[in-house]
């Protein structure tokens, strides 16, 4: 599902929501004026008063304020009937008004002022996280658990710096690739490609971008490469999948592909992950890969295609240091 799809299928939703609390509140009305005709009666002549006052202030009469300060007295004790009308059945004013779900923005998403409502924010969240595979993690792993004191701060044998100070840089950068997602700076590479052993925190800093982005009602989509090509296998030789699922690979704001490397590799699933690769780029939208390959291994495992591809659009990201995963 494009982002454009899925915003028309919430309004459609909104529009749903609205009319069903409208028509709900009429069955509620009808049902209350057959058991108390006298308030259908006071109803309509406070319609009328109220147009007969919007007349009289344009007409601009000589005797306005005359006229208007009757009206007004004659909607006052209208009122207070009524008012005593539902009081002899236990109501109130309020329970004569539609009840939206969200009173706010009478279920339209919109505001009076133009600005989208917060449930409407809320909305994209929800269902951009229901799309992503990674609702339930995403509360353990983020940017704001992310602990550097579990990297060490002794710079290893051939490396420039410490995985902590690593890290520091690379925590940085994603949070910047977070923040600057909506620009699309053409000096920046779109694409990120996290390559290192396993146990070093590349999903981890994957689910931290996952979770920003989210937020902001992003569509992210979450694969290993594995779930990824049997997917895709299915889809091909099985039983079709269901479309809006394949269309998302491509589309979504972000995908994550971890694990490169896992999947069976033949002609299928090279010409599968060329696809997937070249088709996010053509669309422009982006991806992150992760990978416990190093780049060397990369260039032997795949075709000329995908590793130019991978150069030429990613930003490759050295994890190293010792394996996290036992000192937890
Ligand atoms: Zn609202």
């Amino acid at each position: 599902m494009k982002r454009s799809t899925m915003i028309r299928d919430i309004k459609k939703n909104y529009d749903k929501k609205r009319l069903q609390a409208q028509r709900k509140h009429e069955e509620k009305m009808q049902a209350l004026y057959e058991s108390l005709p006298e308030l259908e009666k006071i109803n309509g002549q406070i319609t009328r008063l109220g147009l007969s006052v919007s007349r009289a202030l344009i007409a601009g009469e000589r005797r306005q304020k005359e006229v208007l300060n009757n009206l007004r007295r004659e909607m006052e004790a209208l009122k207070q009937q009524k008012t005593q009308l539902l009081q002899g059945l236990g109501l109130t004013e309020k329970d004569l008004q539609v009840e939206y779900e969200c009173a706010d923005c009478q279920d339209r998403g919109v505001l009076e002022n133009g600005k989208h409502c917060h449930c409407y924010q809320q909305e994209l969240i929800v269902r951009a996280y229901a799309m992503s595979n990674l609702s339930g993690i995403l509360e353990k792993e983020n940017f704001k658990t992310f602990r550097l004191n579990l990297f060490s701060d002794q710079v290893p044998a051939g490396e420039p710096l410490s995985p902590r100070d690593n890290m520091i840089q690379i925590l940085q950068q994603c949070e910047g690739y977070v923040f600057n997602f909506h620009a699309s700076s053409s000096e920046e590479k779109a694409n990120l490609l996290f390559y290192g052993p396993t146990g070093l925190g590349k999903t981890f800093m994957a689910n931290c971008i996952a979770k920003g982005l989210l937020d902001q009602g992003k569509i992210v989509i979450y694969q290993t490469a594995y779930q990824l090509i049997s997917l895709l296998e299915k889809h091909q030789f099985q039983e079709k999948q269901d479309p809006q699922t394949i269309r998302l690979l491509s589309t979504c704001d972000l995908l994550i592909l971890d694990d490169l490397g896992t999947e069976m590799t033949n002609s299928f699933t090279n010409s599968q992950i060329f696809q997937l690769i070249n088709t996010r780029h053509l669309e422009g939208t982006r991806t992150l890969i992760s990978t416990n390959l190093t780049p060397k291994e990369l260039m032997l495992r795949y075709d000329d295609r995908i590793c130019s591809r991978l150069y030429a659009y990613y930003d490759f990201v050295k994890f190293f240091g010792e394996d996290l995963r036992w000192q937890r």
